[in-house]
């Protein structure tokens, strides 16, 4: 049995750009909506430096400013930018985790950490996904005393000092260059002979005289006593003990889609959320977007597009539960 609940239209279950897209779509649309984010709005943009990619977003020129003006937004300020509009627009928040949710009939309970279940037409998973662990000795126990995930928060830290980056991907790549920035000793521990990462990111690193690249090597443990002060390497089933003051793990993501499978939803092998072109998970009324759905692009516009389309179905597939008028997108 589903117990008492707040009532809405829509639950938005995370808040980066996919879910604060979604709300402000989903505002706009005159649902009523609410979004649940555990932590600050903007998700993992957060922790980008200069969001350079995100189409128009090219700063502003301003002759009476001695620097010439600004640059493109950093991911804080697109992120409190997208919350402010979500707001505007009419889209609450609440901040809490979602320990469950469950669908009877053609309507979900989500339950919060605190607080009262509450109940909702549709919900939009835009959960993203969380770092995976290189799971070596040394990594847990070194987290915040050398182990970062993060190369804007925790770089400055590390200013010219022995900096290890691990992985291949556009995270290691695009973090790496920034790390550069902070230190002239920057090392890429990547374990293949190329990178994974996009050739324009890949060909910045190999261009830049200030980092290192190791291909064809693993990090087999980080060592130290307060904080990291060695790492153990392996190249050719050789292996070296080094002096390191920080580690940067970017060894892809996991997505966070524990609430999707628990209701049922189809999932791939890697278990990001399978949806249709329109967002629409396997279960009717659940849709996702972001990083947590199945898709071969993760990047902050992807993720606010799809966010975008997921509120416009969410809406159409809502009207079409009343016998409204969109039946192109929800026919029968
Ligand atoms: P990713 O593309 O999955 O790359 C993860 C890297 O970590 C791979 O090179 C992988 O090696 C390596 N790796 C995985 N497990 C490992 C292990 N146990 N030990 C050592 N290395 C390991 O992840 P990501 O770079 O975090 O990117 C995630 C998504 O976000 C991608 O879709 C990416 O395009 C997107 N992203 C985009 C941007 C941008 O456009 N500016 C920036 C950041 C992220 P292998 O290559 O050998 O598998």
């Amino acid at each position: 049995m589903i117990m008492e609940h707040s009532e809405t239209d829509l639950v938005i279950i995370g808040a980066g750009p996919a879910g604060l897209t979604a709300a402000q779509y989903a505002a706009r649309a005159n649902l009523r909506t609410l979004v649940v984010e555990q932590l600050a709005p903007g998700g993992q943009a957060l922790n980008i430096d200069v969001l350079e990619n995100y189409p128009g977003n090219v700063g502003v020129e301003n002759p009476d400013d001695p620097e010439g003006g600004r640059g493109p937004k950093s991911g804080f300020e697109f992120s409190r930018d997208l919350l402010g509009q979500a707001e505007r627009f009419g889209a609450s928040f609440l901040t809490d985790s979602v320990l469950s949710a469950a669908r009877e009939g053609n309507r979900f309970s989500v339950v919060p950490g605190s607080g009262k279940p509450i109940g909702a037409r549709a919900v939009i998973l835009a959960s993203g996904a969380k770092h995976r662990l290189l799971d070596i000795p040394g990594e847990a126990e070194f987290s915040g005393r050398g182990v970062s995930y993060c190369a804007t928060c925790d770089g400055p830290f590390f200013k010219g000092k022995k900096i290890f980056v691990v992985g291949g991907g556009d995270a290691a790549c695009e973090e790496a260059r920034y790390l550069a920035r902070l230190s002239p000793h920057v090392t890429i521990i990547h374990r293949r002979d190329r990178f994974r990462a996009q050739k324009a990111l890949a060909d910045r690193v190999l261009h830049n005289s200030g980092v290192t690249v190791r291909f064809n090597t693993v990090m087999r443990e980080i060592e130290g006593e307060k904080k990291v002060t060695r790492v153990v390497l392996e190249t050719n089933g050789k292996q070296t003990r080094e002096d390191a003051d920080a580690v940067f793990i970017f060894a892809g993501m996991v997505p966070q889609s524990a609430l999707a499978r628990s209701l049922g939803a189809e999932t791939d092998e890697a278990g990001y959320v399978i949806t249709d072109q329109r967002m629409a998970s396997s279960v009717p009324g659940l849709f996702a977007a972001g990083d947590v759905r199945a898709s071969p692009f993760r990047q902050v516009v992807v993720a606010a597009g799809e966010g975008a389309l997921a509120a416009h179905c969410a809406a159409a597939y809502i009207d079409n539960l009343d016998g409204g008028a969109y039946p192109a997108v929800f026919p029968g």
